[in-house]
């Protein structure tokens, strides 16, 4: 099965409109409500389930869409004929955003080489790019000239949906990473990870001061906590587990300046000790 993620990715790299899909659609709301898709206009055919030809949908006074072929009526629901496409400038602005980037942003090729902005501080910032399209390699070898051309000469990271770009070498050793493994769908919508930049960062450039740190409050464990019982995620067997949890994340979220798991489990024991008294509570509120 597809997840959101998945397919929001996919869906970056082609010009085509999607169907609303019925996996995932309650996520697809939340995309649309935070406007990283665009919903268009709805399906003026339909493929017949009977004769498997795309057939034009017609409507009934009361609203509900049908067919006719020659093998009967088809009633078709609302949610079918919904068609989305992703809006790659929120998802760039989201980006941009999460990453903290400055300077220049630009569209080098239209539709599909973006400059999103330098990370880091002036003496060692570097450029993030987004390509889409990339699965044609005649669009490959148009981005590989353009970014070759560019001045400054500096290596950068590329962010893509294709795993040709991913695999493929480019200018100046700059890195290619899949936007899949820098995007993450949560109830809040999409969140960045922002050390799958800085691991991929040029050569020489492996921290950025813009590299995210925990917050000096250590209240943040906590709040991440509460997150997880909400989502019920929460482990419910130890501490220890749900500290060793919440490390994970950590790491994921601020790389090598992540909590260890002890100084995770110091601050978060009252607290568990305190929801585990309750119940396992999903209301427990600190
Ligand atoms: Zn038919």
């Amino acid at each position: 099965m597809i997840d959101a993620t998945e397919l929001l990715c996919r869906a970056l790299e082609t010009e085509e409109a999607w169907e609303w899909p019925e996996t995932c659609a309650a996520e697809y709301e939340e995309l649309l409500k935070q406007k990283l898709i665009r919903e268009t206009a709805s399906a003026k055919f339909r493929i017949c389930p009977h004769c498997q030809e795309a057939i034009v949908i017609n409507q009934l006074t009361d609203g509900s869409l049908y067919s006719d072929c020659e093998d009967g009526r088809v009633f078709f629901s609302q949610d079918s004929i919904r068609r989305w496409r992703p809006n790659a400038l929120a998802i760039i602005a989201l980006i941009r955003n999460a990453l903290s980037l400055s300077g220049t942003e630009a569209e080098l090729i239209e539709g599909k080489l973006y400059l999103l902005g330098s990370n880091g501080a002036p003496s060692r910032a570097f450029p993030i790019w987004l390509f889409r399209g990339g699965d044609e390699p005649t669009a490959r070898e148009t981005a590989y000239t353009s970014l070759a051309r560019r001045s400054p000469a500096e290596a950068g990271v590329i962010v893509t949906s294709s795993h040709h770009v991913h695999s493929q070498a480019w200018p100046r050793g700059s890195k290619a990473i899949l936007l899949q493994d820098l995007i993450k769908l949560n109830e809040n919508g999409l969140d960045i990870i922002p050390a799958v930049i800085f691991s991929n960062a040029p050569e020489g450039i492996r921290h950025s001061e813009k590299q995210g740190r925990p917050p000096k409050n250590e209240l943040n464990v906590v709040q991440t906590f509460l997150d997880r019982i909400g989502s019920g995620d929460a482990v419910t067997s130890t501490c220890k587990d749900e500290a060793r949890e919440i490390a994970e994340i950590e790491r994921k979220r601020f790389g090598d300046e992540a909590r260890k798991l002890g100084q995770i489990q110091k601050v978060l024991g009252p607290y568990w000790k305190n929801w585990k008294n309750t119940g396992f509570d999903r209301a427990f509120k600190q």
